[in-house]
């Protein structure tokens, strides 16, 4: 039974997945980053349609994961390439299900509330996680819902706002700095306005433990980048995917995390 749950909640992340790739494409339409070959029409925008030339797919042209795999990373209508973050996305959007259930359960918060406020937040995240890393921008409206969420999540459920306030306004100063110190090539605006979410998302000291791992994290990456040539010091890496993996990271397992780090030090 428990197998079987699992198995439901990460066909229900895969699908999920789907709806975040869709998200992305279209944002990036709406934004100008790419440009469509076609009209989109009121019919198609409720329906799934190719990227490419925008005929409208079939049941089984748009079942995550598999069609990729099934399709070979081609579209059927057109024989374009489909690119490999599709199904990434999907694969990665069912284990955060897998693990954000297992959260909810250990943390005695299995009500509609939580499951419906941790969906948004993860579609979210992934998203401008998702985003950035594709055009090296983290979308405002993503970011803002996020803020407005923890700000309501911390003035409900927390005695004292104040601690979450500062470390939302320190960790903004902080990622501003380095974006000045850099005159923008490190950090950009959107990274700044994404620590606002961080610290009241996270609180103290969680966030300092959020921060590490990003900057950790994105340092490994950018060495494995220049180890393996597939960047000079020049190159671009963004940011945000980073301090979204610290924050995932950190909400989901920083408990544990920050026990583990106190019986080491
Ligand atoms: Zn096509």
């Amino acid at each position: 039974m428990k197998l079987l749950v699992g198995i439901i909640i990460f066909i229900l992340g895969l699908c999920f997945g789907s709806f975040v790739n869709m998200l992305v494409y279209r944002t990036a339409l709406r934004y100008k980053l790419i440009k469509s070959q076609f009209l989109i029409s009121n019919d198609q925008k409720k329906r799934s349609f190719c990227d490419y030339c925008g005929k409208q797919l079939k049941w089984y042209e748009n079942i995550p994961v598999f069609s990729w795999l099934f399709l070979r990373g081609k579209t059927r209508c057109c024989n374009k390439k489909l690119p490999v973050s599709y199904p990434i996305v999907e694969i990665l959007m069912g284990i955060l299900f897998i693990i954000n259930f297992q959260f909810l359960i250990s943390n005695d918060k299995l009500n509609w509330f939580s499951i419906l406020l941790s969906l948004i937040i993860i579609v979210l995240l992934v998203f401008s996680a998702t985003f950035d890393w594709k055009y090296m921008i983290l979308p405002d409206f993503a970011t803002i819902i996020l803020i407005i969420i923890s700000f309501l999540g911390v003035l409900f459920d927390e005695p004292n706002i104040i601690p979450y306030l500062l470390s939302a306004v320190i960790s903004a100063v902080f990622l501003l700095a380095i974006n000045l110190a850099t005159k923008g090539k490190g950090m950009g605006m959107g990274d700044v306005k994404f620590a606002l979410f961080m610290g009241l998302f996270l609180g103290f000291p969680k966030i300092i433990l959020a921060f590490y791992l990003a900057f950790i994290l994105g340092a490994i990456y950018g060495i494995l980048l220049i180890l393996f040539r597939k960047a000079n010091k020049k190159s671009q890496v963004p940011f945000g995917p980073f301090l979204i993996l610290g924050t995932i990271l950190v909400w989901m397992i920083g408990d544990k995390l920050l026990i583990l780090l106190y019986s080491i030090l």
